[in-house]
């Protein structure tokens, strides 16, 4: 087995499209980004990248790069299960929290679910999302960012 960790954390401002776990949040402010700014999808794609030892997400899909302006960030979740497959392993489970003052997320943890788990062909009651604020403390508390943290547990089905 093998265990992944990511993080990662996008500025928000008004104008911009929320975007968490691939689905569209109504919101007044949104991600900052190159892609679509998905801060948990690109924690989770670093929790798997992590958990191969494959290097991150910024080395596969440099911001740079004008194929990935504006890109759908399942795309990158997408390769790195491709990865994971390729290298003989299959995903047991995810967690994730993400760390966001305002909207709330409970009316959307289960879309979010449901999508990571579509896109990593796992049952939903293997895939955690958690959402929290940050108490108003710092950036986030005060509604400039978002962060999103993840694990990943891989196990080998193939050599
Ligand atoms: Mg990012």
């Amino acid at each position: 087995m093998r265990i992944g960790y990511g993080n990662d954390i996008h500025r928000l401002e008004s104008g911009q499209k929320l975007i968490l776990g691939g689905i569209e949040i109504p919101s007044d402010r949104g991600s900052v980004g190159h892609s679509d700014g998905d801060a948990l999808l690109h924690a989770l794609t670093d929790a798997l990248l992590g958990a191969l030892a494959a290097g991150d997400i910024g080395s596969h899909f440099p911001d740079t790069d004008e194929r990935w302006k504006g890109a759908d960030s399942l795309v990158f979740l997408s390769e790195a299960l491709r990865f994971a497959t390729a290298a003989g392993y299959r995903v047991l489970n995810v967690d994730s929290t993400i760390s966001l003052e305002s909207p709330k997320l409970r009316p959307f943890i289960g879309q979010m679910r449901a999508n990571i788990a579509d896109i990593l062909g796992m049952e939903t009651g293997s895939v955690s999302v958690k959402a929290k604020s940050n108490e108003g403390l710092g950036e986030i508390g005060n509604g400039l960012a978002v962060r999103a943290e993840a694990v990943v547990l891989l196990e080998k089905i193939s050599v």
